[in-house]
């Protein structure tokens, strides 16, 4: 059985699918790390994004379903930074939830490719890029070193360190994913 693994972020549901370890990986790592960022701070609200994660990666809902349970039960004015228009601009839980889905599914490839021994990653083109962007430029086409971007992808969304090295995804609507080199 070959595994199967998302050429692009639309794939990633279909990915799941076909391969239950990549699954399993995922839906550990959406319990078990942290998510960095202002709209998941104070109260139930990371609780309450982690079970939508994780009903997303268990293939419960799909991404769009996702969205709109992440604005229903993460409210703007149950945050303590509801009054902050650039923590809540328009289409703030699209952002949060496309930027956290990718975060984790490639994570969850990264530490799949480091524990099966190897250190490459590659990152393919996407349908769906956008020419312009830094990482279609600098990243797609291209194979990269697994545990550099492992470390990338734990300090930006996991620790909310945030810096200009090229990691996916490299924006919210960054449709770019890793997979192993065979
Ligand atoms: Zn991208």
């Amino acid at each position: 059985m070959t595994a199967s693994y998302a050429k692009d972020f639309h794939e990633i549901p279909e990915s799941l699918t076909n391969n239950y370890s990549l699954k399993r990986k995922a839906l550990d790592l959406v319990q078990s790390e942290p998510i960095a960022g202002k709209v998941t701070t104070g109260g139930s609200r990371l609780e309450d994004f982690r079970e939508i994660l994780i009903d997303f990666f268990d293939l419960q809902i799909d991404l769009d379903a996702a969205i709109a349970e992440t604005e229903h039960r993460l409210p703007r004015q149950h945050s303590m930074f509801s009054g902050d228009n650039r923590v809540f601009a328009s289409g703030w839980a699209e952002r949060l939830v496309r930027t956290q889905v990718s975060r984790f599914y490639n994570q969850a490839v990264l530490e799949t490719i480091i524990e099966s021994g190897s250190d490459d990653c590659f990152v393919d083109h996407s349908s769906s890029e956008q020419a312009l962007s830094k990482c279609s430029q600098q990243l797609a086409g291209a194979n990269h070193s697994a545990r550099v971007m492992l470390e990338r992808i734990k300090s930006s969304y996991g620790d909310g360190e945030w810096n200009n090295e090229r990691k996916l995804p490299d924006h919210p609507h960054c449709t770019h994913t890793f997979s192993p080199v065979s």
